[in-house]
Order: structure tokens, then C-alpha cells, then sequence
């Protein structure tokens, strides 16, 4: 299963990323990227932020914003109190762009047939890209203790070798790898 991604590069949905303590241990993995049931996934987030489910933040933005739209591309982040790590939807939440009116949109182009997303209301990556604008990046909170988390870098699907693919252990705080293990749909 493949996408249209930025600049036109094609890009297989999804890819399963892990690591391993060697220490004590502890391991993680984590499906990054887009997986096949986006659609799905993306009408599940905005129905929990819209009541509130996932915090304040995203009830607000859709108070002030019904036609503002979400990345729901998964990422992993880090819990800056307590390292746990967590594989979440992005949620950075974007606005229309001047002039870009979604419900105009002929729900036959919107809804790629090889998404089968008919029925859900979503925003696909390639349109967020093309007619929204980034309005704010969404803080995840940690679910063991609620504290502030940040991105962790090396659990991404870009093929960039300037990028850390290391991450903290949460049990012993020692160093750990991240590798590869396969791809996810
Ligand atoms: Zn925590
Ligand atoms: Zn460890």
C-alpha cells in the first residue's frame, strides 16, 4: 500500500521501529508513519479531541476552528518526567489556507478510492500538505504521570542519516538502539 507523499515521492504506509535494552532488558516498538486504516484512525481523534478526550487543546482548536484538520501520522514520544515512551498520532493541528474551502470539495476526488474512505470525513496527508497550514503542534501528555513530552527523532520512517536513532531507556536510563523490524498497514 502506497501514498502520494510530498514532492511526489510515492512511500510505502507504514514502517514498525524497536528497541531493546540490553541492560535491563525493557523493550518498545512503535508503528510510525501512515497506516492503511488512516482514515479510521484520523475520524477517531478528532471525535475524542472535539469532546474533549484528548485534553483541552484539541477542544478549543475545534471550538474556534469546525474546518480546521489534524496530522494523524504516528510518532513516538518521550515523557520528560518519567521517559515512558509512547506511540501516538501526531495531532499538530492545522488550519485552511486563504481561500480553501473543504466543503466544496467533491468528496470523489477527496476520498481516494484506494483509501476506501467512504463514509468518514477526513483530511488525507496529501491535502494537509497541499491546503492547510500548520496552526499549532499538539502537547502530548504523558499517560502515567501527565507530564510534558517531547518528539523522539529517531522513531521516524525518513531515510535521513543525520537523524539520532537512539532513545533513553525509561527503566534504567541507559542508551538504547533503534532498529528496524518491518512495515505495518
Ligand atoms: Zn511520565
Ligand atoms: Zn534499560
Amino acid at each position: 500500500m502506497t501514498i502520494k507523499y510530498r514532492n511526489g515521492w510515492w512511500k510505502i504506509m507504514g514502517i514498525t521501529l524497536g528497541c531493546k535494552c540490553e541492560k535491563c532488558g525493557y523493550g518498545f516498538a512503535a508503528n510510525l508513519g501512515f497506516g492503511f486504516l488512516y482514515h479510521v484512525a484520523y475520524c477517531e481523534a478528532v471525535t475524542k479531541m472535539k469532546e474533549g478526550n484528548l485534553g483541552e487543546q484539541g477542544k478549543e482548536f475545534f471550538e474556534a476552528f469546525p474546518d480546521g484538520a489534524i496530522s494523524c501520522e504516528y510518532i513516538v514520544v518521550q515523557c520528560n518526567e518519567c521517559g515512558k515512551l509512547m506511540n501516538v498520532p501526531k495531532l499538530d493541528l492545522y488550519v485552511p489556507k486563504d481561500g480553501y474551502d473543504a466543503s466544496k470539495q467533491n468528496n470523489n476526488t477527496r476520498w481516494s478510492v484506494a483509501f476506501s474512505g467512504n463514509g468518514y470525513d477526513y483530511v488525507s496527508p496529501c491535502d494537509l500538505d497541499r491546503h492547510y497550514d500548520l496552526f499549532e503542534q499538539y502537547n502530548h501528555r504523558c499517560t502515567s504521570c501527565n507530564g510534558h513530552t517531547s518528539v523522539v527523532e529517531g522513531f521516524t520512517d525518513r531515510t535521513d542519516d543525520s537523524i539520532d536513532r537512539h532513545v533513553q531507556c525509561p527503566e534504567c536510563k541507559s542508551i538504547m538502539k533503534i532498529y528496524f523490524c518491518g512495515h505495518w498497514d
